[in-house]
């Protein structure tokens, strides 16, 4: 449990939200690397329910990285401490238990809601089928609501066509009857705007030993239509009259719950963006840039399709001639195997620029350049022209999008030397 002296200092320093970590030490507020650290422990809490849609996650997250911009001193960005736009999600609110003779099975761990899953109470039969038959499947048979097709990928079939079997299946639970898909991968969750009529279980087959031929479940899911939500900023202003705007951003929703019970931290995607995207905020207020104004952006709605990075860009609100560089933090919290810069190669001059300054340094053992590519925040301003880069850090923490993303997996190895690293970069422009 965390001591008094660190309750209070969050209690006066940063926001009124209690937080619980296990073994966790009261840091100096005055570090660098603790105060990223605290900021990513606070986003990760259960008080923020994975940053999603049910409990309002999301919206108590986007309150505390507004009073902490407002705390360190930013100012609102044409007058405004946000940016709030609409969107759909299908959501997990109440109940998500699944039995098999009796015995309940682990959400999470040995079984996972599709994000666009319908709900579903009652008992399911199982009927096992190939991925043969499954792509010959014909829509509109007179199947019961009370029988799930089972698929367990056969062994030979390659990635593309069980690719193939999984849009057959997500069709199927669309329009026509349960699914059931056992899986030998690792669960990765992520999350939809659609609802399919029937439920969609993607279930780890070494969870069962013999196939189960009828389950229990119990799945509460609602979507919820053009509910409101917010991209928050933060603005300093140059030192000397300027035109010119470098764009700081980091994604801080994340997937929410799945259940009452299970949430998903999101703790290196991306508390450890926001993380760092705070701490260079907290640092260049102290020392504002001297000929570029600074618009930092918390970007909402990332993980249902870039939505937020999307809204900005559309609203008119910037001038995209005046932006010289966007600089995107997702997944911050490792870099022992170094960082990659996604659009490195699109823009080469910039990730000279970064590659040199480390050797000088170093900060990271490797920088790699990526090409194009639409996975995070970046690419809507890369999409219209705008110089933008991607940066993530590599790790042997390999959580991503599931439940052991947590906070306590994070070793936060070079926050420190690349906050430094960044802030020496934007020193550069
Ligand atoms: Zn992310």
């Amino acid at each position: 449990m965390p001591s008094y002296r660190y309750f209070w200092w969050l209690c006066l320093g940063f926001s009124t939200f209690p937080v619980f970590g296990q073994g966790f030490k009261p840091p100096s507020p005055s570090s660098v690397l603790q105060y990223g650290r605290n900021i990513a422990l606070i986003l990760c809490s259960p008080e923020f329910d994975g940053r999603g849609y049910v409990n309002d996650g999301c919206s108590k997250a986007a309150k505390f990285i507004q009073e902490e911009f407002q705390r360190l001193g930013l100012s609102p960005f044409k007058g405004k401490h946000a940016q709030p736009f609409y969107l759909n999600v299908n959501t997990f609110p109440n109940k998500c238990i699944v039995r098999t003779k009796g015995k309940r099975i682990e959400p999470g761990i040995d079984y996972l809601v599709h994000p666009s899953s319908g709900d579903y109470r009652g008992i399911l039969s199982l009927k096992k089928m190939s991925a043969a038959e499954i792509m010959q499947y014909r829509f509109g048979g007179s199947r019961s609501s009370k029988e799930a097709i089972a698929f367990v990928a056969e062994q030979k079939l390659s990635k593309d066509s069980l690719r193939m079997v999984r849009v057959k299946l997500e069709k199927i639970a669309q329009t026509d009857c349960a699914v059931i898909e056992f899986t030998r991968e690792k669960l990765t969750w992520s999350i939809s705007d659609q609802a399919f009529n029937f439920p969609y279980l993607q279930w780890r087959d070494t969870v069962q030993q013999k196939f189960p031929k009828r389950i229990r479940c119990t799945l509460d899911a609602e979507l919820k239509n053009q509910i409101e939500v917010a991209n928050c900023l933060g603005f300093i202003p140059s030192i000397n009259p300027s035109d010119s705007l470098i764009v700081i951003s980091a994604h801080y929703d994340h997937l929410g719950r799945m259940g009452k019970k299970t949430y998903f931290p999101g703790a290196n995607d991306n508390a450890s963006g926001v993380a760092m995207l705070l701490s260079l905020a907290r640092e260049i207020m102290q020392k504002p840039l001297q000929h570029h104004s600074l618009l930092f952006v918390a970007f909402a709605g990332e993980e249902i399709g870039l939505k937020g990075s999307f809204n900005l860009v559309e609203s008119g609100l910037l001038d995209l001639d005046k932006i010289s560089l966007v600089l995107n933090l997702d997944i911050l919290g490792s870099g022992e195997e170094g960082i990659t810069v996604v659009n490195g190669s699109v823009f080469p001059e910039y990730f000279k620029q970064l590659v040199q300054l480390n050797e000088s340094i170093p900060a990271v053992p490797l920088i790699k350049a990526r090409g194009k590519a639409a996975n995070s925040d970046h690419y809507p301003f890369s999409e219209k022209g705008v110089p933008s880069l991607f940066i993530y850090t590599m790790g042997p923490n390999k959580h991503y999008h599931d439940v052991f993303d947590r906070y306590e997996n994070l070793s936060f190895d070079r926050f420190e030397a690349l906050h430094y690293l960044f802030l020496r970069f934007l020193n550069r422009f």
